[in-house]
């Protein structure tokens, strides 16, 4: 089964209106002959329709960093699926450790998050991950189970076509530690065995798997020659168009 790559940047809560559209434009224009590789950038809710209306014509698409599950109404501060998709973005980033550790995000939350962004047409990328005492506890496993079970509950195998998943291991973002190409591929294929186990084999199959956590154009080939890594769900280097074109460019990169 072969699966269109997907390389994601989460610009986090970094760059202005001026500076995302430059980096964006820069993207763009690095980006414009390639092809076999989707391309994802997050930046800021304020960013979004500016960066979206920028790349239209290349082949970068654009995402959000986050969602609230409601249409529209009294919620001071959110934004919903809906305004994320009039804003021209095609992702949105759900579940993303930083929202769960820092903003009390549940399981629970995020799937409503997840179906908000399936009835507005947005292609969720869930996020998924153990942190370090979890990991030094042997409870991946576990804490994976429970997030991809209760993030996906109440869903039909066949709405879930345009779910991405990304297994970001907490102690691995922003830290320079990258997961051994072992453990990146016994983790993604334990989940693409549980997707199988969950809804059916023909989404397993489909389903792109990300990896995230300190990837850079050093380690990204080897991350994304193994066999059930799909993409990369990037931080940090996803800020400078021309670091980031390298992890674009992986096949080329080493
Ligand atoms: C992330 O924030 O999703 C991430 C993986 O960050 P970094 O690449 O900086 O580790």
């Amino acid at each position: 089964m072969s699966r269109t790559p997907l390389i994601a940047g989460n610009w986090k809560m970094f760059k202005t209106g001026p500076e995302a559209v430059a980096t964006a434009e820069r993207l763009t224009d690095l980006t414009r002959d390639t092809q076999d590789v989707d391309i994802m950038i997050a930046p800021t809710f304020l960013s979004l329709p500016l960066v979206s209306e920028r790349t239209r014509r290349g082949t970068v698409k654009t995402g959000a960093q986050n969602l609230f599950h409601e249409r529209e109404g009294a919620y001071t501060g959110e934004v919903s699926a809906e305004m994320i998709r009039a804003a021209g973005a095609d992702y949105v980033i759900v579940g993303h450790s930083e929202r769960r550790l820092l903003f009390n995000e549940t399981d629970q939350s995020i799937n409503l998050k997840v179906k908000a962004a399936l009835n507005a047409g947005l292609a969720p990328v869930l996020c998924v991950g153990e942190s370090e005492t979890e990991k030094d506890e042997k409870k991946t496993f576990s804490v994976l189970d429970k997030q991809v079970r209760n993030g996906l509950k109440g869903f039909r195998s066949e709405q879930l076509g345009s779910l991405v998943l990304a297994y970001e291991p907490v102690w691995a973002i922003g830290t320079g530690k990258t997961a051994t190409p072992d453990q990146v591929n016994e983790v993604h294929r334990y989940i693409r065995a549980l997707m199988e186990k969950l809804f059916d084999k023909t989404l397993a199959n489909a389903v792109r798997i990300l990896y995230g956590g300190s990837v850079k154009p050093e380690n990204v080939s080897e991350l994304m020659a193994l066999e059930d890594v799909d993409g990369a769900l990037v931080g940090g280097a996803s800020l400078d168009a021309d670091k980031f074109v390298r992890i674009i460019n992986f096949k080329t990169e080493r």
